[in-house]
């Protein structure tokens, strides 16, 4: 099943997307946003290019269950991760810089049994939301000139347990000036006592573990 919600605020289009994969059990969320300075010809392009576009929507659709398929046999046990630790990865690739999170379930919405009841299911669904927003986990510096480019969130079951999946990415106009990132994640996630970050770097890799007390992270040099 597939919803997909465009919206219009002041020169920017939004487009939403929920993807529900029950045989997989898994939710998908998207959200792109399009800065458009003549609003008038999107209008204009939207309803001349709607088949082209649902067509397209239904050709990422069906990439990405094929990518899901192939991803599920390869997929890490969930039951190796530990509650109370997420994972951050940092990858840079050129300008691009890429923020992944692997949270436990237990650590974001406080369980990891499948939603069945509606409470469950919308703290579920609020989580998706507050995760498909960046600032709500991570936010680098403004020197590096860093806009997002995409993001994403969802939901992974297997056995007793559940981890979200998010990620991020941004073009940086001077990535070099990338110094420092602001950690927003414990503040969202109150379960959380731990994260470990990964950085790969152009300039430098490093790993390290933080906790609650550790606001601002150092990523001189990396980039
Ligand atoms: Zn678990």
């Amino acid at each position: 099943m597939i919803f997909i919600l465009a919206k219009q605020d002041a020169n920017f289009i939004f487009f939403k997307c929920i993807l529900f994969l029950n045989y997989s059990k898994r939710i998908f969320y998207c959200k792109i946003a399009y800065r458009c300075n003549n609003i008038a010809i999107a209008h204009q392009f939207f309803k001349e290019n709607l088949i082209m576009i649902l067509k397209t929507i239904f050709l990422i659709y069906f990439a990405f269950m094929t990518s899901v398929l192939a991803h599920s046999s390869h997929k890490k046990t969930l039951k190796a991760h530990e509650h109370g630790v997420g994972v951050l990865n940092i990858a840079q690739d050129g300008n691009s810089i890429v923020f992944e999170f692997e949270i436990p379930g237990n650590d974001v919405v406080g369980f990891e049994y499948k939603a069945e009841n509606d409470d469950d299911k919308a703290k579920v669904q609020s989580a998706l939301e507050t995760l498909s927003e960046y600032k709500n986990l991570i936010k680098p510096s403004g020197s590096a000139g860093c806009v997002k480019e995409s993001s994403t969130a969802n939901i992974i079951y297997e056995g007793n347990h559940s981890e979200f999946i998010s990620e991020y990415r941004f073009n940086c106009e001077n990535v070099s000036d990338l110094k420092i990132i602001f950690i927003n994640y414990f503040k969202n996630l109150k379960y959380s006592k731990k994260l470990n970050i990964k950085i790969a770097g152009s300039n430098k890799k490093s790993a390290y573990v933080i906790d609650k007390s550790k606001k601002i992270l150092n990523v001189k040099g990396h980039f």
